[in-house]
């Protein structure tokens, strides 16, 4: 009798015991999980452009404070202007290196460590912001782009677009492309390539040194963005004529690059929280210029007599026949820029087609 009524008490005893002991178990990688949920991260986003310059600079600091709040304050984000604490064109190495956990720039800032970075910018003659977006997200370019930068200790994400910037400010006309031969302009990326090729010289100057340089004629032309920025930065004093269309950055994707450890340190609700507030960034920049570039325009015209001007037909189709060249260039020194340049040809067939009869026609189709 005893014996039958003890042995189902230790059963039920060990049976306790044991489910004790596994939701003890649980109860400590809960509490793990709970330690790594209420730890506070700090990080440093460092980037190329001025504190609180217009929309590049104002842009990742809307994106930090996003992310503070959707995190409940476990990831703080300190923004970081150029030179503050790395000069503009050292953002990417600090990141790399971990001096900062993030940086904001334009990744053809790097094509002198990464042949193939200018194209997940911006290419001269190359997609608009809204095919950059499309070939990013779905057309395998994010994917190409970790890749690149995989070998730095980057993972790259797209974060913001200015749209179709202007070609730039110049104080003599263009007329050919031979008016570019002995040009002293501020130009980065692929489209400096090309002035180069043209017998012009081809600078990049941060933005913050450019009033300054071509005041004093260091530089003889520059492009920076679009009537918003440059407005900001008062060209229109030092510069007569104001030429469009940015034939060399029709839709320059900006980047938010993250140290790899970093990120990988991150628990996955905060990279989630990450990836997302980076997603809202690329789009809201490109909304901001798309507001801002019009109203900033009418202001250059009507308030500061700019006189705008558009870049002669002929001196496009010889700008884009050279930059056609130094593109095929670049894709046969390198294999991933061949690779990556590959894609983009391939995807700009299709959407250049389809855009053709969408926005382009009912441009056409709208204009007074
Ligand atoms: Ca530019």
């Amino acid at each position: 009798m005893t014996t039958i009524k003890t042995l189902p008490g230790l059963l039920l005893m060990a049976l306790v015991a044991l489910l004790l002991a596994a939701c003890g178990a649980e109860q400590s990688a809960d509490s793990g999980a709970a330690a790594e949920k209420g730890k506070t991260y700090k990080w440093k986003l460092v980037m190329t452009w001025p504190k609180n310059y217009p929309g590049v600079g104002t842009g990742p600091e809307d994106f930090a404070k996003q992310v503070e709040r959707m995190s409940a304050g476990r990831l703080k984000i300190h923004v970081y202007g150029a030179g503050e604490l790395v000069p503009a064109l050292e953002v990417f190495d600090a990141v790399s290196q971990g001096t900062a956990e993030m940086g904001h720039a334009a990744p053809y800032y790097w094509k002198g460590k990464i042949p193939s970075a200018p194209f997940f910018s911006s290419v001269p003659f190359g997609m608009n912001a809204t095919e950059m977006n499309a070939w990013l997200h779905n057309g395998g370019g994010m994917e190409m782009w970790r890749e690149a930068y995989e070998p730095f200790n980057l993972i790259p994400f797209a974060a913001g677009n200015t749209g179709v910037q202007m070609a730039g400010w110049f104080n003599r006309e263009i007329n050919s492309v031979d008016d570019f031969k002995g040009l002293k302009m501020r130009i980065p990326g692929i489209g400096g390539e090309v002035i180069h090729h043209i017998g012009g010289q081809s600078i990049n100057i941060p933005g913050g040194e450019l009033y300054t340089s071509m005041q004093t004629g260091v530089i003889d032309a520059l492009e920076w963005v679009s009537p918003y920025n440059d407005i900001a930065f008062g060209f229109h004093q030092v510069a007569k004529y104001y030429y469009y269309p940015g034939w060399q950055e029709p839709g320059p994707t900006l980047e938010l690059m993250i140290n790899k450890q970093a990120y990988e340190s991150l628990p996955d609700d905060l990279q989630a929280i990450v990836e997302v507030a980076a997603r809202a960034l690329n789009q809201s920049m490109l909304d901001e210029y798309t507001a801002r570039n019009a109203s900033s325009l009418r202001d250059l015209v009507e308030k500061h007599g700019v006189e705008v001007k558009p870049l002669p037909k002929a001196v496009l189709a010889d700008l884009k026949k050279i930059s056609h060249q130094v593109l095929e260039e670049i894709a046969a020194s390198d294999p991933m820029a061949g690779k990556v340049y590959a894609s983009q040809k391939a995807f700009m067939a299709q959407t250049m087609s389809y855009q053709a009869i969408t926005e382009e026609a009912y441009a056409e189709a709208r204009r007074p």
